[in-house]
């Protein structure tokens, strides 16, 4: 596991700034009638106009050939993850997930949300409620010298805490972040595992990153992934919703790198520390 030191946790906290931004920017502009392709151009002037780098555009790429084409993945409704940004045109109704990263000096900031397109219905906003809340529950259970499957569980438990029964995706999970994207370990929404062994993970020191990214799904959570060889869909076809956060902990608390207040406020409404660093 990489461990970052304090002034490299500080890069970090500016990539989460500029994906807070990003996705800010984008959240203004989702409506009826607009495009993904159109807000995911958004995403990127935000990107580019901080000075930083898009981590998704390219993503996958072998020997620069293909890629992800993008600078965000946004998901609508039976999406799960991993929509590719096109001629997609936002309805009245839809549930669109918006999941964004950056790169800042070489440091990454991963981070998603969900929103509802004008009204939409009541169990659907449930949903993206339900995804919020778990992973919410999930950054606070991170804490020094617990271990990642205290996150995996407290989402879980969360999830089955819900008044609604929803599926909870295991195939897709969070991860280790820092000078790359993707690095272990890997954070699963759920302890008690279909596939692979449950395990109790890594235990969480001081320079751990981690992004905490639960997705939910209204029905069933069996998901594949379409011909474009990205967009993952539910089954059932029935909606899902991904809520995403990169944190770190330190020695005083938590710190959310990729919320504006660096979770200050959520994390008061779960009685959890709150512990950035100073600059
Ligand atoms: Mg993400
Ligand atoms: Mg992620």
């Amino acid at each position: 596991m990489e461990l970052k030191t304090p002034d490299q946790l500080r890069q970090m906290r500016r990539a989460g700034l500029v994906v807070h931004a990003a996705i800010a920017a984008t959240l203004a502009q989702v409506r009826p009638g607009v495009s993904t392709r159109e807000l995911d151009a958004v995403a990127a002037d935000t990107i580019r106009t901080a000075g930083a780098t898009p981590s998704f555009l390219g993503y996958g790429a072998v020997e620069g050939i293909g890629g992800f084409q993008g600078v965000t993945c946004l998901s609508v409704n039976e999406e799960v993850v991993h929509g590719v940004p096109g001629d997609r045109v936002l309805a009245v109704g839809d549930l669109l997930s918006i999941d964004c990263g950056a790169v800042v000096e070489g440091w990454h900031g991963d981070s998603a949300v969900t929103v509802a397109v004008g009204a939409v219905a009541d169990d659907l906003a449930a949903l993206s409620e339900a995804t919020r809340r778990a992973m919410w529950q999930g950054i606070g259970a991170a804490q020094l010298g617990g271990n990642v499957a205290d996150i995996s569980a407290a989402v879980e438990r969360s999830v089955h805490a819900e008044p609604a029964s929803y599926g909870i995706v295991e195939e897709y999970v969070g991860h280790g972040i820092g000078s790359a994207m993707h690095q272990p370990p890997d954070v699963p929404n759920l302890v008690t595992r279909r596939f692979g062994r449950p395990s109790r993970g890594p235990t969480i020191v001081e320079g751990l990153a981690l992004a905490i990214e639960p997705m939910l799904t209204l029905g069933d959570p069996d998901n594949h992934v379409l011909d474009d060889d990205w967009t993952v869909v539910t089954d059932d076809g029935r909606p899902a919703a991904h809520w995403e956060h990169t944190i770190t902990v330190t020695a005083r608390g938590l710190w959310v790198l990729t919320a504006d207040d660096g979770g200050e406020a959520a994390l008061a409404e779960l009685g959890i520390p709150f512990g950035p660093l100073a600059d």
